[in-house]
């Protein structure tokens, strides 16, 4: 993936965290907090897994200190 800033080649790598779903949530509004089961207004990126816990793919650029997530890639 290129950076949509500098056009360069983004560096592949994950966010994962613990026993928790990973979702987008609106600004203003609260997360749901029953695992697997997201509020209607909020995007699940990734389930939790009780093995594996939860990641989701993330391109990093280190020029511009940004993160991009593409939805189609999950
Ligand atoms: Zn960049």
């Amino acid at each position: 993936m290129k950076c949509p800033y500098c056009q360069q080649d983004m560096q592949e790598g994950y966010i994962g965290i613990g026993k928790q779903d990973i979702c987008w949530t609106p600004k203003g509004k609260k997360q749901s907090w029953i695992v697997n089961r997201a509020k209607p207004y909020q995007k699940m990126l990734a389930k939790m897994s009780w093995i594996h816990g939860s990641s989701i793919k993330v391109y990093r650029c280190p020029d511009c200190c940004i993160e991009v997530i593409n939805e189609n890639d999950l």
